[in-house]
Formats: structure tokens, C-alpha cells, sequence
């Protein structure tokens, strides 16, 4: 036990991530989704480890968040009705600007290519044959029933947030909390990113843990600051050093 121990707190660090990926598969933990028949893009599966160490994760997680008075869980459907997603914006801007190149035909995000940025040219071959950019909506698009037409469109969730917001009053009622009161979810959601990647850290289906906290105006930066200091405190207990989490704050995106 004492050798496992000062085993875990030697710090190494990873050589590359196809190393990750590897030790990933051969431990159980994770193995590439329909691999035998050549795998699918960016998609994961959790092994017979894997299964259990994001099930404790999410044990954990969850009852940091809902044992508490304040705070209630919700677990709402990944189809919801089109109209919240008109509301929320993301139809009409939850989009990456795309350009193709015409010679190799690599698509990729002017926003974020520097040879583009800098030069208008394609990162892959240099060409300057482009198209203009295009927007590309992120949110994954069925039909539901029978027909396909613009009436049956859904959209897979691209976050578990909105769920949050459009159940407000049933949490709020029915667990006859005041604000500050917090709803928290754990769900899978979905987005069509052009550029996904990094092994399970990018992909277009994932799991989310997301509380939102409801406060009286005002008191937002109060609240903020508190939720930071026991969100890295959670992160602590569970081994994470402090040298390794940092708060990343978010810039509004044009
Ligand atoms: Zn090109």
C-alpha cells in the first residue's frame, strides 16, 4: 500500500498522447467506438474500467452538488423542442466560419487558422484558391417521426443548460426553493465540431456535469467567487494539485 502510494505521487509526465490512448486501451479503460470496422471519428468507449471510474466521477460530482439544500438535480430529455434552440441563439449563431480549400479540398475555421489570418492561404497546401468563409451550424439535426421535412427537425442537445432554463419554475415550485438556488445535470450532449481531436478531451458527443446557480442581480460576482473556492476545493480532495487547475475566463465571442 505505502509503495502504491509514493508510486502515485511521483510526477510524470506523458511523452505524447497516442501513449494515453494506448495505455487507455490495453488497462480497459477506453477503446476507439467501432473499431472492427475501422472506427468512427472522435468517438469513445468506456471499458469495463473506464465504465466505473466515470460512473465514481460522476458519483462524486453529483453529491457534492446535490446534497446540499440549495442545489437540486434535474435530468431532462436530449430532444427538446426546436423553439428553445431559436430562442437560446444557437440557431442562428452557435456556427463555426469555414472556408474550403478548392485545390485540396481540407476544410478548416478561418477564425482560428493563422494561414489564413495572416496570409488568406490554405494551412495544408498554401493554395490561395478559397472559398468565402461559411457558417456551420454546430448542433446535430434528426427529424422526428415518420417524415422528414422542415416541420420534424430536432436537434441533439449541445448542452444540458437549457434544460436548466426551461425548467426553472418546475424546480424552483416544486422544491420551493428561493433564489440563490442552483439546478445541476448530468447528460450527454452533442455538437458537430469540424476539428475535433485530442483523444477523448475533443469530441462530438460528450458527457456533461453542469450546475447552474440562480442569484439575485447584484450578488453575481459574490456568488462567482464563492462557487470557485469549493469547485477547487472538490477538485483537491480528489488529488488534483493545485499547480494544475486554473480558472479560465471566458471572452465573449464576436
Ligand atoms: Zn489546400
Amino acid at each position: 500500500m505505502s509503495s502504491m502510494s509514493s508510486k502515485l505521487k511521483e510526477t510524470r509526465s506523458l511523452k505524447d498522447l497516442q501513449t494515453l490512448v494506448s495505455l487507455s486501451k490495453r488497462r480497459g479503460f477506453v477503446f476507439q467506438s467501432s473499431e472492427i470496422y475501422g472506427g468512427l471519428n472522435s468517438c469513445w468507449d468506456y471499458g469495463p474500467l473506464g465504465s466505473q471510474m466515470k460512473l465514481n466521477i460522476k458519483k462524486a460530482w453529483w453529491q457534492a452538488m446535490t446534497r446540499r439544500q440549495d442545489i437540486v438535480g434535474l435530468d431532462a430529455a436530449i430532444l427538446m423542442h426546436p423553439t428553445v434552440w431559436k430562442a437560446s441563439g444557437h440557431i442562428d449563431g452557435f456556427s463555426d466560419p469555414l472556408v474550403d480549400c478548392k485545390d485540396c479540398k481540407t476544410r478548416f475555421r478561418s477564425d482560428n487558422t493563422d494561414s489564413y489570418l495572416q496570409f488568406k492561404k490554405c494551412p495544408q497546401c498554401g493554395s490561395h484558391n478559397l472559398s468565402e468563409p461559411r457558417h456551420f451550424n454546430l448542433m446535430f439535426k434528426t427529424h422526428m417521426g415518420p417524415v422528414e421535412d422542415e416541420g420534424s427537425v430536432v436537434y441533439l442537445r449541445p448542452e444540458t443548460a437549457q434544460g436548466h432554463y426551461v425548467n426553472f419554475l418546475n424546480c424552483q415550485t416544486t422544491s420551493r426553493n428561493k433564489i440563490p438556488f442552483g439546478i445541476a445535470a448530468i447528460g450527454k450532449s452533442f455538437r458537430n465540431e469540424i476539428t475535433p481531436g485530442n483523444f477523448v478531451f475533443r469530441t462530438r458527443e460528450f458527457e456533461q456535469m453542469e450546475m447552474q446557480y440562480f442569484v439575485k442581480p447584484g450578488s453575481d460576482e459574490l456568488w462567482f467567487e464563492k462557487w470557485k473556492e469549493l469547485r477547487f476545493e472538490f477538485y483537491s480532495k480528489y488529488g488534483f494539485k493545485a499547480t494544475h487547475l486554473r480558472a479560465h475566463p471566458m471572452v465573449q465571442e464576436s
